[in-house]
């Protein structure tokens, strides 16, 4: 299962130590620690493992207001947080004690269902503990005492934050990635398969003591960072040359369903002699809506009409047919003669990078900055309607929050997702967009 880790949302007031505590999660120096309060950084989450608990923590300091003029308050900040996190903490400072904005993220938290530990910092010496205790008026548990600079208590800490992550279900597959090939029978599935095994020849055996299912395949494919193992997922019977082929589409299409669950990515094969068909669709409309990274392979191009302007006409169609797929990458390819196959890794490889890509909140503001600037969006009632700022929230598939002041058009939305697109690569992957109407504000006096 390439489930996805739990993920630990670090909020609060500029300078209480953020960035330090996640540092100290981290145990390096990775999130940078400002001395200037309100200084925009950029929102990162990194692995982290605590007594065998894997989980994602993520220092949202890029959301605090900053130079760039974006209008980011504190309890926006919060509810980044508890749209994307499964657990919150909460920092605050022993030495300034409670203040204002710390009650209104608070609030804020307590309004939400997610579960939140208050973490509190800079409790330097034994003698500060007694300073934690003005923290329980925040109404969201037992403050626990810590230092991030110098590390007492975190271990305590990270007990805590451990103990209160959802359960996982799955192990957390140890593999780069998964992929599945998907698509109708017959279209040269297990023929691709089969050459992309036969190709890399290090077909990955089983290791003893480890669980893995044995309906799947393992390749190790050599990548930017080294050689990484892609799991092929649900290979079962397909390996062997000799099978029983099921004539009904649709139980193939289930089996896709429940296959693409599992991915990262799905290898889409349809056939160039018989064009894309319905069943061809609903499959790629299934893609789209798992948020899968996908390749397309246009297959048995070997078969494929030698005429150009045929051949011209074909590919129009397939854009067309396919059209809601219009970021994914397709590749001609012949099982049969090979043609083709050796282009198919590296696409692969590319549409995973796009579909693990995270923009920095400042780039992405940068961009939707720019897009509005070159398009506004059209008033609504008489209204401006725009985006005030806008966060990646999630990779796998790439999720941006747009924080507005009125419902976007449809249109819009794809208009802001090109201007992306044609900036960042993230061809082989879907963005996902979610729009997150923030109530009118009373009119300053
Ligand atoms: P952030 O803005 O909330 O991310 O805060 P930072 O992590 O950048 O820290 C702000 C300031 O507080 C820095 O000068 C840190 O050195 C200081 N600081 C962080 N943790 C501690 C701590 O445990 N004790 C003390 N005394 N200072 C700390
Ligand atoms: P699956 O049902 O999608 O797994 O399809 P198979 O891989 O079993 O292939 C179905 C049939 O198409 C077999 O007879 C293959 O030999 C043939 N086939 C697969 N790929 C190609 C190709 O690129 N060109 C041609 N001409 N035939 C192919």
């Amino acid at each position: 299962m390439s489930a996805r880790l739990p993920v630990v949302a670090v909020v609060g007031r500029p300078n209480v130590g953020k960035s330090s505590l996640v540092n100290r999660v981290l145990g390096r120096q990775e999130a940078i620690v400002q001395e200037t309060p309100g200084v925009t950084r950029d929102r990162s989450a990194f692995a982290a493992e605590w007594s065998g608990t894997q989980f994602e923590i993520m220092d949202t300091g890029g959301l605090e207001p900053g130079p760039q003029g974006l209008d980011v308050r504190i309890v926006e900040q919060a509810q980044v947080a508890i749209d994307t996190a499964d657990l919150i903490v909460l920092v605050v400072d022993a030495i300034s004690g409670p203040l204002e904005d710390d009650a209104v993220v608070a609030a804020e938290l307590r309004r939400s269902a997610k579960p939140v530990i208050v973490a509190v910092n800079k409790v330097d010496d034994p003698r500060d503990e007694p300073a934690a205790a003005a923290f329980y008026r925040l109404g969201l548990g037992d403050p626990v005492p810590l230092s991030a600079l110098h590390g007492r208590g975190s271990g305590d800490f990270l007990e805590k934050v451990v103990a209160r992550l959802p359960r996982q279900t799955t192990d957390i597959d140890r593999a780069w990635a998964s992929m599945a090939i998907v698509g109708r029978p017959n279209v040269g599935k297990s023929s691709i398969l089969n050459a992309l095994v036969g190709e890399s020849r290090a077909i990955v055996d089983p290791v003893a003591g480890t669980t893995r299912d044995p309906v799947d395949s393992y390749l190790e494919v050599p990548t930017a960072e080294g050689t990484r193992e892609l799991r092929i997922v649900d290979t079962a019977g397909m390996r062997r040359q000799v099978q029983i082929k099921d004539p009904i589409e649709y139980f193939a299409f289930l089996r896709s369903r429940r296959t693409l669950s599992r991915v990262d990515l799905a290898l889409l094969v349809v056939d160039a002699a018989e064009g894309v068909t319905a069943h061809d669709q609903r499959i790629a409309e299934e893609i789209v809506e798992h948020g899968r990274a996908c390749v397309i392979a246009i297959n048995k191009w070997d078969l494929a009409t030698p005429e150009v302007t045929d051949r011209q006409r074909l590919e129009r169609d397939l854009d067309h047919e396919l059209r809601f797929l219009d970021w994914a990458t397709s590749v001609r390819t012949s099982a049969r003669t090979g043609r083709g196959l050796d282009k198919l890794m590296p696409v692969i490889e590319s549409s995973l990078a796009s579909h693990r890509r995270r923009l920095t909140t400042a780039l992405l503001n940068e961009l939707i900055a720019a897009a509005q600037e070159r398009r506004p969006h059209a008033r609504t009632r008489g209204r401006a309607i725009r985006v005030l700022y806008a966060v990646q929230a999630r990779v796998a598939p790439p999720t941006v929050l747009l924080f507005t002041n009125g419902q976007l058009q449809t249109d819009y939305v794809r208009f802001l997702e090109h201007q992306i697109r044609a900036f960042e690569p993230f061809s082989g992957s879907p963005i996902r967009f979610e729009v997150k109407v923030r109530p009118r504000r009373n009119a300053s006096p």
